[in-house]
């Protein structure tokens, strides 16, 4: 029997692996077969890695999916998806590849199908994607808003370059909704969360000190951080600061990771002026929640507005992508590669 199958070229925009996920998250959503070519061509090492690798065979294990080219290296992938099974799933990748985007490869397919477990191996705070703090405290909450409703455990913490952290999630069905989604700035909250970890096997007083200068500088520009420490164990030595700001249904978050050399007051530094810039564009969404809140948001077909400090590239890859499978998803973007951005659309339903 014909079936349709999209060809995506996986060199355009950002040419990296979120082409890859968004593209097996709309295949099993709409049941449409897909065959990517020049897989992460813009990166320094192209095609599969482990972390994407893993991406796919966590898709076509819960899908059934036929595919071809998936081995660690393949420029190309075909896919062929079946029906999505709820379960308990678990996933390993072995290196400290991100869980957060192996999560979110699965996670609204499985939503959308019923009710399902997941445990997820491998880094929960590396570099160049969420770390577990954003999904559970950014992501996960925004969504709720969408009907998506995901149960995080941080079981382990996992580092560059062991990996071995441990994320559980439970998935529950996803509820109709039948609000638009407002999320538009600004903050009138000086409120900041500050979270300061560092694993048992490095000094203590790095915990105290990314703690001590990330709370120095934020209430230097008037803010109100509120301070928690945490301890962690980990394969890897390694050390996070993740800064938040909350207010009603809006959330934004940055993390800044330590590594040998790095004084505990950079790596402060480097999630509060993340924090800062963002803050003085009076704006409700971070760069990476922008791109990241286009494929729940295409799948619901909601209507929706929202404003983010920054239009990405990955912003716009995203949405070509989508397109590719939802052909009537067409947001109005007010706003320019790297600049603020209002984000629109009138709903198909
Ligand atoms: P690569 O091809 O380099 O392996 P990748 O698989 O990591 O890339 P990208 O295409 O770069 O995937 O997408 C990374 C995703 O991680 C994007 O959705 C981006 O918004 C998200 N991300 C990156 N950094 C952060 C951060 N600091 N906080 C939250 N999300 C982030």
């Amino acid at each position: 029997m014909f079936q349709e199958m999209i060809r995506i070229d996986g060199s355009y925009g950002e040419g990296g692996g979120q082409i890859l996920r968004t593209a097996l998250t709309l295949s099993m959503l709409t049941q449409k077969s897909f065959e990517l070519v020049n897989i992460r061509a813009k990166r320094p090492k192209p095609g599969l890695r482990p972390q994407h690798l893993t991406c796919v065979k966590a898709a076509q294990k819960i899908s059934g999916a036929e595919v071809e080219g998936a081995r660690v290296g393949s420029l190309y992938l075909s896919f062929h998806p079946k029906k999505v099974k709820p379960g308990s799933y678990h996933f390993d990748i072995g290196t400290a590849g991100a869980t957060a985007l192996v999560f979110q490869t699965v996670g609204l397919a499985l939503a959308c199908a019923g009710a399902s477990k997941l445990l997820l191996k491998g880094g929960t705070h590396v570099p160049y994607a969420p770390c577990y703090h954003y999904l559970a405290e950014v992501y996960a909450p925004i969504l709720e808003q969408l009907g998506f409703s995901f149960a995080f455990e941080l079981r382990r913490y996992g580092f560059y370059p062991a990996g071995g952290g441990e994320v559980s999630v439970k998935i529950a069905p996803q509820k109709e909704i039948s609000e638009p989604f407002e999320l538009c700035g600004p903050y009138k909250t000086k409120k900041v969360k500050v979270l300061s970890v560092v694993t048992e096997d490095l000094p203590s007083h790095i915990r105290t000190r990314q703690a001590k200068a990330a709370s120095e500088i934020l209430a230097e520009k008037g803010f109100e951080p509120e301070v928690k420490l945490e301890k962690a164990w980990a394969k890897s030595p390694g050390t996070v600061v993740f800064v938040a700001i909350s207010e009603g249904a809006k959330r934004a978050g940055f993390f800044s990771l330590g590594k040998k050399g790095k004084p505990a007051e950079k790596v402060a530094e480097e999630a509060v002026f993340a924090f800062f810039e963002f803050y003085k564009t009076q704006k409700a969404v971070d760069p990476y929640l922008a791109d990241q809140l286009l494929l729940p948001l295409a799948i619901t077909r909601m209507p929706f507005c929202f404003d983010t400090s920054r239009l990405t590239r990955h912003f716009f890859t995203n949405l070509w992508v989508i397109k590719h499978f939802i052909p009537d998803f067409s947001p109005e973007v007010r706003g320019d590669l790297d600049t603020p951005g209002i984000v629109s659309f009138l709903g198909t339903v």
